[in-house]
Order: structure tokens, then C-alpha cells, then sequence
């Protein structure tokens, strides 16, 4: 995907964890919510076009099983009973949705960690560039605009330390394990071997710390203690360096709902019982709604086009609006109840780069001779405005 292909997104997908281990009993709740119309319809728009489940499914007319192989030869891990009902009561129109209790999740530890997390460039004397500080300056902003229209916010962090209590050191043996378990360096010469391996163990352990683990705390985090209605995750994007380092003109919004499992995350049970607790709990509705509320908000105060996807890329449209997608990200995964992916801005564009170095101010500032606000303003203000008419009062 040269250029386009996004830093951020390297979140993606990241095998099941050990902190939500697949617990099939807790579908039993949904028995009979959902129509056989009403499932089929989410799975093949949303949830998996490629239609990668079906291999694992059997159908009846009023039930469908979910198996862990495509053999079907053991038995199935779950049975669910459709609803005879044309369409389900629990599920709500786009235009009912109303929130009390949001959650911003802003992305990244950084601090001490960026460095290590890859979000992090400085260019001379410049001021350094971290992700985390810019989602953790636009959250604060964002909850102080949201909490004056009413709601009730709640952030996942409010600091540089991680949420998760492991470090990278945890990890270490399961690190060893798997990279053991690759063939890549077995054709390498003794001692290039023995360099290659220690890198890779130890670059694997703090990938696991930094995302998979650190995720999933924040996942933790938010379905057990703060339970929101909606879950927004914030986040500034930034397109792949050419081998000079130069800023780039490219510049670009996308907001993610969760959805399109892919046909090599489907093998994993804990996946396929996410796709179902997805699926059951109806995120995808008002998911759907805020998203495009927050794209049509975020487009309007930025001018920014939408970031264009290939087919191979992980994330498909689920509607007309050309900024949203669906993808299968570890945030939008774990976390219960809708969540909405936020992507603004290419943190390597000139202009962008030009305007995170003047900092936030109030009111607006000339830019190369455009009156602007502060690009974290700009962001938190239309991020509250897409919500304002969604809060409940
Ligand atoms: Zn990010």
C-alpha cells in the first residue's frame, strides 16, 4: 500500500489474549434476540463480506452452530437459537442512540515508552512529535467541551504510564517461544543468527507489553470499572517515511467501526466468539450512527479527504460514507459495546507537522496566512460538535 499504508494500524489484529479467554456461556443470554434475516445480514456486511465464518457455521432454519474447525468434527462451541421475529426488539434505530457515560481512549503510552511503541519522530531542534501527548492534549480538551453538553466522561489514561501493570520483561519466555517457533533465521550463518534472535525476542516482548497487553488492560479497564455507552478512541495518523525523512502533502481522515474479521483471525476461538458477542450485543447500530456523525463532523472542520483503501487491506466500507470503515482492531474488538476509531490528520504532513509545533493556543493563528485554531482545537471541537446531538440530557 506504499505511502498510504498507516502507522497506526499496526494495532490491528493481534490474536486473542489470555485476559479474555473464550467463555461461550455468556451468549446464552442472547438466545432467541436475533432473527436469522438480522444475523446474516450483520455477518455479511459488517462483521465478515469475505464470508470467511461460513466455513465454521451450520445452518438450520431457526439456529445456527459455530464450530472451531472447518471439519465440523467436533462439537460445536455454540449453538445459537434465532428469534421467529421479523426484526428484535433490543435492537435501536440509528436516530434513537443517546449517550450518558462516554469513554476516551487516547492512544498510546508514550513518554518513557514512545520510542519503543514507534510513535515518535523529531526533525532537528524541533519540537519531538509523540502520538500519545497529542491524544492525550485532544482528550482532555475533548472532555472538558463533552462535560459542559452533559455527558459523563471518563478517560482511560491521564498520564504516560502504561495501564497494564506488565513490562516488557514479562514477556520475555513467551517472546523466546515464538520467535523460536518462526523459521525466519534458519538460513542465516551462526552468528548472524544468535544477533538476529536477540532482537527479535526482545523487540517481540515489548510489542507484546505495548499493544497486546496494554490493550487489553485498557479493554479490562473499560468493561469492568467504567462501562460506557460509547467508547472513543483517539488517535493522529501518519503515512510510512520515504528514505529521506521528508514531510509529506499527503493528508487524510478515517473513522473506524469494528467489523470485517479476516480469514486468518477466524481460525483463532477467541475471535470467532468476539464476532458473536459483536454481533449479539447490536454495537453495530448506533456505531454505525456516531461514526457518521463524527466523520461528517470531523470532514467539515478539517477539509480532509478520506483515506482510500485497497482490497487487501484489512478494512471495507459498510455504507455510502467514504471516510468509515470497518476494520478488526484489537481496541475495537475487546472493548464491549460500541466503539468508534478515530484517524485524523497524517502527523507527517507538512502543514500538520507545522501546526502540533505551534502547540495548543486559543483563538486562531495565522498559518502559512490561514487563520487557524489549534490543530487539537480543531479536532476536540468537532469531535464534540458531532456528538452534541447524540448526548442524552
Ligand atoms: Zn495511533
Amino acid at each position: 500500500m506504499g505511502r498510504t499504508r498507516l502507522l497506526a494500524l499496526f494495532v490491528a489484529s493481534f490474536g486473542g489474549t489470555a485476559a479474555l479467554a473464550a467463555d461461550w456461556s455468556a451468549l446464552e443470554r442472547y438466545q432467541q434476540t436475533v432473527s436469522r434475516a438480522e444475523f446474516e445480514t450483520l455477518l455479511t456486511e459488517v462483521y465478515c463480506p469475505s464470508g470467511a465464518l461460513t466455513n465454521y457455521l451450520t445452518f438450520t432454519t431457526d439456529s445456527v452452530s459455530v464450530f472451531s474447525t472447518a471439519e465440523k468434527k467436533n462439537p460445536p462451541l455454540f449453538a445459537l437459537r434465532f428469534s421467529s421475529a421479523a426484526s428484535s426488539p433490543v435492537r435501536r434505530s440509528p436516530g434513537e442512540s443517546e449517550f450518558k457515560r462516554i469513554a476516551l481512549d487516547p492512544g498510546h503510552i508514550g513518554g518513557a515508552w514512545a520510542r519503543m511503541e514507534e510513535r515518535f519522530f523529531e526533525h532537528g531542534k524541533d519540537r519531538p512529535v509523540q502520538e500519545a501527548e497529542l491524544n492525550l492534549m485532544v482528550a482532555r480538551l475533548l472532555k472538558t467541551r463533552l462535560e459542559a453538553a452533559g455527558a459523563q466522561v471518563f478517560l482511560t489514561k491521564e498520564n504516560f504510564e502504561p495501564v497494564t501493570d506488565k513490562r516488557p520483561e514479562d514477556f520475555q519466555a513467551q517472546s523466546e517461544q515464538e520467535v523460536k517457533a518462526s523459521t525466519r533465521f534458519d538460513a542465516f550463518p551462526p552468528l548472524e543468527r544468535e544477533a538476529a534472535f536477540a532482537d527479535a525476542v526482545r523487540k517481540r516482548a515489548e510489542l507484546i507489553f505495548y499493544r497486546s497487553s496494554e490493550i487489553a488492560a485498557r479493554a479490562k479497564l473499560l468493561n469492568e470499572k467504567i462501562k460506557p455507552d460509547l467508547t472513543i478512541c483517539l488517535h493522529m495518523n501518519a503515512v510510512e517515511w520515504d528514505e529521506c525523512h521528508n514531510l509529506v502533502d499527503d493528508n487524510r481522515l478515517v473513522v473506524f467501526v469494528h467489523g470485517n474479521y479476516l480469514a486468518s483471525e477466524l481460525k483463532d476461538d477467541d475471535q470467532k466468539l468476539r464476532l458473536f458477542e459483536k454481533i449479539l450485543e447490536r454495537s453495530h447500530p448506533t456505531e454505525l450512527a456516531v461514526a457518521e456523525a463524527l466523520a461528517a463532523a470531523l470532514a467539515n472542520a478539517t477539509k480532509l479527504p478520506p483515506v482510500e483503501y485497497g482490497p487487501n487491506s484489512g478494512s471495507v466500507h459498510v455504507d455510502d460514507n467514504p471516510y468509515v470503515f470497518a476494520r478488526n482492531l484489537a481496541a475495537n474488538r475487546l472493548v464491549n459495546g460500541p466503539v468508534v476509531f478515530l484517524e485524523p490528520y497524517y502527523q507527517n504532513n507538512r502543514l500538520v507537522y507545522q501546526r502540533i509545533q505551534l502547540g495548543d493556543y486559543e483563538g486562531l493563528r495565522n498559518v502559512n496566512g490561514t487563520p487557524m485554531k489549534s490543530i487539537f482545537r480543531e479536532y476536540a471541537d468537532a469531535v464534540a460538535e458531532g456528538l452534541s446531538k447524540l448526548i442524552a440530557r
